[in-house]
């Protein structure tokens, strides 16, 4: 990468930069990193900087505790927020093993894995997330009451702080390299979405996780707090990881189908019920916290039911209408992952998924456009439309019996991913709540 270090060498040189953040994901996709003074970059570039990983959840036991970051140089980027007399950047690092190989518990080389097999069928894995969150008063966190800080809803123009605060996240996000198409108010008071151009998988994973913590830095400079957590508000809308995703090859897209009614191709129709088949098990993965089956409810434009349609607020799967001159833009947007999913180990089961419809050519049921959340247990058997999971436990238990979906995890994050979500589970599980005080001990 002779070109990628020159430019990332003059960089530092413009920006005066002093430290360098080499950042890697854990497997439920918290950020780590380790700081370097800038004069150690040539070196680690050359020889890749250890570090002791036996603390990083779900990386490794303490025997096998060295690990390697080896900086990935393309996603070299300034930190806009660190400008100054100590200035900061951060690159993305591979994490490898003692011995040189590729570390099983990276969530990124595990992306890196279903990314090259779709590869090896001639396919290019693009993505385009739509990540929703909450802004609240940091002074409100204390209290189990948490309140929104405006009052707007979906799409309306607020000119209070919010929207403030929104050109500044996405002031910060270009400045990191994220090209941002749009921003606004979602649905629920206090709630924004701020989307970004889809790119290939790996890249926008990258962005996925680097669009959370620029968020969170710049709320923070207002005094807000800014959460992905799913359902952070009992009544209203909850926060989503709506996922667009096409496959490209030789430069085209492979979804496209103008002469179908949906405009979607054969290969687009597999990697949907592929999907399909598949959800039950990867939500455990897309929706991985015991608080994510709260916002999987009817009535708030989440997903509940295993169906695909087109203009369906209340199916898993929907297919954009795209204009006739815009093939390229064929995409099917997958509606059940949320933001506290790992984007990397997200699209890793999302592609895995769809491949696995495209390899057995799977044909996926008739879409049903009325909404589903209408719907009585007679019509939806009627359709033949099952239901996603229900709880963190339930969606455990059908990971544990979908082998597709653990092979896109590896047996390596597989494992420790469900005993690190047993344990959240059946913790959650014994907990006794407020609304369980609230309602039973006036009467019993
Ligand atoms: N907030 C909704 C969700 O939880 C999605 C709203 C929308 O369609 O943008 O998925
Ligand atoms: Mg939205
Ligand atoms: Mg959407």
């Amino acid at each position: 990468q002779p070109d990628v270090l020159q430019r990332v060498k003059e960089t530092i040189e413009r920006e005066n930069i002093k430290f360098i953040n080499l950042q890697f994901t854990d497997i439920i996709g918290m950020v780590k990193s380790v700081t370097i003074p800038v004069s150690q970059f040539e070196d680690c570039v050359e020889h890749g900087k250890w570090f002791d990983g036996s603390s990083i959840e779900g990386f490794a036991r303490i025997a096998e505790s060295d690990m390697l970051l080896v900086p990935d140089l393309e996603t070299f980027r300034v930190i806009p927020w660190e400008r100054g007399e100590n200035a900061g950047a951060r690159i993305i690092c591979w994490v490898r093993e003692p011995n040189g190989s590729e570390f099983p518990g990276d969530p990124r080389a595990a992306l890196k894995r279903v990314v090259e097999e779709a590869k090896a069928l001639g396919y290019d894995f693009m993505t385009g997330p739509e990540l929703e969150f909450f802004l609240f008063k940091l002074s409100d966190l204390e209290k189990t009451e948490v309140l929104p800080h405006d009052k707007g809803g979906y799409f309306d123009l607020t000119t209070d702080l919010a929207y403030d605060v929104r050109k500044d996240m996405v002031n910060a996000l270009e400045d990191i390299g994220i090209k941002v198409e749009t921003s606004h108010h979602e649905v629920a008071p206090g709630q924004h979405e701020i989307d970004f151009q889809y790119d290939a998988a790996i890249p926008t994973a990258d962005a996925a996780v680097t669009l959370k913590y620029t968020l969170k830095a710049i709320a923070e400079r207002h005094g807000l707090h800014c959460t992905f957590m799913p359902k952070p508000i009992y009544g209203v809308n909850g926060s989503g990881m709506h996922t667009h995703q096409s496959l490209f090859k030789d430069g085209e897209n492979a979804f496209a189908d103008p002469s179908d009614t949906y405009g979607l191709s054969k290969i687009a129709k597999h990697f949907i019920a592929g999907q399909l088949a598949h959800a039950r098990a990867m939500i455990a993965v897309l929706a991985p916290t015991v608080n994510s089956y709260k916002r999987l409810v009817p009535g708030y434009e989440a997903p509940v039911y295993l169906s695909w349609a087109r203009v369906n607020r209340s199916a898993l799967i929907r297919v954009p209408k795209v204009s006739k001159g815009q093939l390229k833009a064929t995409r099917v947007e997958l509606r059940c992952p949320d933001p506290s999913a790992n984007p990397y180990l997200a699209f890793a089961v999302m592609l895995k998924a769809g491949l696995d419809g495209i390899k057995r050519e799977l044909e996926p049921p008739d879409p049903v456009e009325e909404n589903l959340y209408l719907f009585d247990e007679h019509m939806l058997a009627k359709h033949g439309v099952g239901t996603l999971p229900g709880s963190l436990g339930e969606a455990i238990e059908e990971l544990k019996k979908d082998e597709v979906i653990q092979d896109a995890l590896g047996e390596h994050i597989y494992e420790r991913f469900i005993e690190a979500k047993q344990i959240e589970w059946e913790e959650y599980s014994k907990y006794v709540t407020k609304w369980e005080i609230d309602r039973y001990l006036p009467i019993y």
